[in-house]
């Protein structure tokens, strides 16, 4: 509902990635459950000690610019993003102090075509003991693109991240959570490429992605590639309705004593919080595309209230990265989280 990007964005320039993408479509099937890479568990240990699942929390930021917006024709096509403005560096230095502040590790989930643009930036990233997902190259949608092509984009985007920082990509999020009831094909893909856990699923309704009658909380996910555990985005109940208030415009939108609220009803559930953001939500002065009304108020409703409730949460939650949160020693949740068929797709899709 509130993620972005160009229509036809990707495409034409990639023929060579095509050919790429067919040949180890073939040949790379990765194990069900792999360890994380050991360069990876060479970072700082999270500060913050979790004892239980329904405890923790995960920040996670979805790394790309104010004009990566979806589903609209005012958003500019890949071929200008060189031309326009960048703005996401000072945004994540902010971001990344922020953290700092609060002593928390998140995970960030970067636009390959972005972390072309700001490899030191990635590196910062690395450094400060963050984890480096990918958030696929150029942005696609996976019913836009199709099957094939959303392989080579998502794979594209995990090598890329992977010459970049030396470690292996384990985490995926497609971009506006926009993997729907007709795409249940896109989770096959993701464990193809050989992705280890994915976050991509809005179980709830949705501009340009969610899937209403997904499962709550964590779970593993049966591909024809194996078992791909993933994180949902975080739901609570409201007058019969699943909604998030814990990323993006909801966000944004919604006051602290409804998130305070949530958090507290979240916990109940026994679901994980998962924070989600984006660097241009903590950049009210960014420039603006000529969008829809609907859309300008999703996309730029208060923005000056994102980065209060941030620290706010951030310093009332213990937060964990995303990949030790389902691959911690001793706590393998790879292991022992509950088993779903992505029939929960097609249900949806009927
Ligand atoms: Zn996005």
């Amino acid at each position: 509902m509130f993620d972005e990007n160009p229509n036809a964005a990707y495409g034409h320039s990639h023929r060579g990635k095509r050919e790429e993408g067919r040949r180890s479509s073939n040949i790379t099937v990765v194990p069900s459950f792999r360890l994380p890479p050991s360069g990876l568990s060479n970072m700082p240990a999270n500060r913050i000690e979790v004892t239980t699942d329904e405890s923790k929390a995960m920040f996670t930021v979805d790394v790309e610019e104010w004009f990566h917006i979806l589903d609209s024709p005012a958003a500019p096509p890949i071929e200008k993003w060189n031309s326009l403005q960048s703005r996401v560096e000072s945004r994540l230095e902010m971001i990344l102090g922020m953290l700092d502040e609060c002593s928390i590790k998140a995970t960030f989930f970067w636009l390959g075509w972005l972390a072309q643009q700001h490899k030191s930036m990635v590196l910062r990233c690395r450094e400060a003991g963050h984890e480096i997902a990918s958030h696929s190259y150029a942005h696609v949608l996976a019913y836009d693109v199709g099957r094939e092509r959303f392989f080579q984009d998502i794979d594209r985007a995990k090598k890329l991240l992977e010459d970049i920082t030396g470690d292996e990509i384990a985490g995926f999020r497609a971009p506006g959570f926009g993997i729907t009831g007709r795409t249940a094909w896109a989770f096959d893909v993701i464990k193809e490429v050989g992705y280890q856990y994915d976050s991509s699923i809005f179980p709830s309704k949705r501009g340009h992605g969610g899937i209403p009658g997904a499962p709550l909380g964590s779970y593993l996910i049966e591909t024809q590639a194996g078992l791909l555990p993933e994180i949902p985005m975080s739901m609570v109940e409201i007058l019969g309705r699943r909604i998030n208030l814990f990323g993006g415009g909801y966000l944004r939108i919604s006051p602290q004593w409804l998130i305070r609220w949530g958090v507290k009803n979240l916990r109940a559930s026994g679901q994980p919080l998962v924070i989600y953001v984006h660097p241009r939500e903590i950049d009210p002065n960014h420039p603006r595309l000529p969008l829809s009304p609907l859309r300008r108020f999703k996309s730029y409703v208060n923005l000056k209230s994102t980065m209060p409730k941030l620290q706010w949460l951030g310093k009332s939650q213990s937060f964990c990265l995303m990949r030790d949160f389902v691959f911690a020693d001793g706590k393998d949740l790879s292991k022992t989280l509950p088993i779903r068929k992505s029939t929960f797709c097609y249900r949806d899709a009927a």
